[in-house]
């Protein structure tokens, strides 16, 4: 199997972040897939055009970062068409149909509706990378020597995920590459 792995950054683009992962990415020629929050979208559209420049895939992670379980059905799906919108307008030529639950939240009900037009991405590593009571060295020791082939991880482009992160994507790109990974969009 080829030593790929899928690196992918919720809930931006926010210069404060997104810039920072762009940066360490092309150290690596390593490509990843981006799920925005519409509102970022809207507020940061240089950035997103620059994920896509880049090329990374941009996937769409809601307007708002609502909630499955707390978000009415039709409502959830506006905020999902909205986002898909809001990327269409900022980076017309991206095509992509990829889709990531706030939260990993996802009804039943929700899921089938979904997938008649997007392709929903969940994960097989969760960093927890947001979590600030989680130090830095902690978070990069749940990634460290465990991704194989495969892996799809969760990262952070945002203001909480920004500590870990920084100290975890330069090692993770690092120690990977040196096993002999590669680091692909989805
Ligand atoms: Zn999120």
């Amino acid at each position: 199997m080829e030593k790929t792995i899928y690196l992918t950054f919720d809930d931006g683009p926010i210069p404060e972040v997104t810039e920072f992962v762009l940066a360490e990415l092309e150290k690596y020629q390593a490509k990843a897939t981006f799920f925005c929050v519409g509102e970022n979208l809207q507020r940061n559209p240089d950035i997103a055009k620059k994920v896509a420049q880049g090329g990374h895939t941009l996937g769409n992670h809601t307007h708002k970062h609502v909630q499955a379980f707390k978000t009415p059905f039709a409502h959830y799906l506006q905020e999902v068409e909205q986002c898909q919108k809001t990327l269409q307008q900022v980076v017309p030529h991206v095509t992509t149909k990829l889709f990531r639950p706030p939260h990993g939240q996802l009804t039943y009900s929700l899921l089938t509706q979904l997938r008649e037009k997007y392709q929903v991405v969940m994960w097989s590593h969760l960093t927890y990378d947001f979590d600030q009571s989680l130090s830095p060295e902690v978070c990069w020791l749940k990634l460290k020597g465990l991704l194989t082939p495969g892996s799809i991880v969760v990262l952070h482009d945002s203001l909480k995920a920004e500590r870990n992160l920084r100290y975890v994507l330069p090692r993770l790109l690092e120690h990977y590459t040196a096993s002999g990974f590669t680091f692909k969009a989805l």
